[in-house]
């Protein structure tokens, strides 16, 4: 049987690439997008796409019917800074719409499920530098208490029901072509656009706020890594640990300065500081990589170069 794809959330800043990645290996036809909104992009009108609602149970079903869909990417959910605005649709959101699939996929109808968690997991009484795979972790957000419930669901489905359930605690993520969704990241992507449209930033974090990030064709390509490797390599099924690169907005708006010596940056903390402070500054991710060969690529230099370059464009 072939491999049938259907992306839940894809219109947002990881679906869009991950869409698209995985359409360039599996054929377009072969890979479903889906989102509650239906936007004027690439993912809606290069391919087949489905307006769904991911707390709809019947509607996921009836789709993956439809398509004959193996392998579902669970992309939708309320992330860091919107989720604390908002925490009881964020609790509903991240939960319900993770147990829907987990219980399509215990009654047999797909194969395979992708799940993203986040280093949102870890709170304030987390070791902070080379955060362990196994640790303390006492988040203190709604997202990350939705994430970390999620994981041991995770678990839990795949040692009781044999669900083969795949997960990555994605770091903050940075990419051009789609804008981020409401995380505590979000500043490293929002300054490489101000640097170029105003050549100055206000950023909502403290200049020595050390967080894990990944430039986004990292991401894609561990998620699909992980998601093609043999069943047996992936021995961790709550969630791995993946790292790449760690910095602070000192250190990115210095990389920035060496395309835009004017550059300038401004600090004026707000709400997100606090969500920040309870996460790790590095990740150890050896599990990743001695367990299924994760190795990433981009570093801030590279990143920065690709960044700018692409979004003057
Ligand atoms: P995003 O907010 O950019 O995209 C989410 C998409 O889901 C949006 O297109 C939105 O329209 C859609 N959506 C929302 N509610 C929906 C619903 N009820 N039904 C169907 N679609 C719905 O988020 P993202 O950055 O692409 O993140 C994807 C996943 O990765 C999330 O689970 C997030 O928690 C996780 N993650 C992201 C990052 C990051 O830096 N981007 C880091 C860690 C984890």
């Amino acid at each position: 049987m072939s491999t049938k794809i259907l992306i839940i959330g894809a219109c947002g800043q990881i679906g869009t690439e991950l869409t698209q990645k995985l359409r360039s290996i599996h054929g377009t036809d072969n890979v479903i997008a889906s989102d509650i909104r239906k936007l004027n992009v690439p993912v809606v009108n290069d391919g087949p796409f489905e307006v769904l609602n991911a707390l709809d149970f019947n509607q996921i079903e009836s789709l993956i019917e439809k398509y004959e869909i193996t392998d579902v990417y669970l992309m939708a959910a309320l992330l860091s800074a919107t989720a604390e605005k908002n925490p009881a649709f964020a609790w509903d959101l991240n939960m319900n719409s993770l147990f829907h699939v987990l219980n399509l996929a215990k009654a047999g109808k797909i194969k395979k499920l992708f799940w993203p968690s986040s280093i949102a997991v870890f709170g304030p009484t987390t070791p902070k530098n080379q955060t362990p795979q196994f640790t303390i972790a006492e988040p203190t957000t709604v997202y990350g208490i939705s994430k970390q419930s999620g994981e041991r669901w995770c678990e839990y489905y795949h040692n009781i029901f044999g669900v083969d359930v795949r997960s990555i605690r994605y770091p903050g993520l940075i990419s051009y072509t789609t804008l981020p969704g409401g995380g505590t990241t979000d500043y490293a992507v929002d300054i490489y656009h101000k640097a170029l449209s105003d050549g100055t930033y206000e950023c909502f974090l403290k200049e020595e706020t050390t967080m894990p990030m990944m430039y986004m064709d990292d991401a894609i390509r561990a998620t699909i890594e992980i998601m093609e490797a043999p069943a047996e390599k992936i021995k961790i099924r709550s969630s791995y640990n993946l790292a790449a690169i760690s910095f602070d907005p000192k250190e990115i708006a210095e990389e920035i300065k060496k395309h835009i010596p004017d550059f300038t940056i401004t600090y004026e903390p707000d709400f997100r500081q606090k969500i920040a402070d309870s996460w790790p500054a590095s990740i150890d991710d050896s599990s990743a990589r001695e367990d299924w060969g994760w190795k990433h690529d981009f570093d801030l230099a590279e990143m920065t170069n690709i960044m700018l370059e692409n979004l003057k464009k």
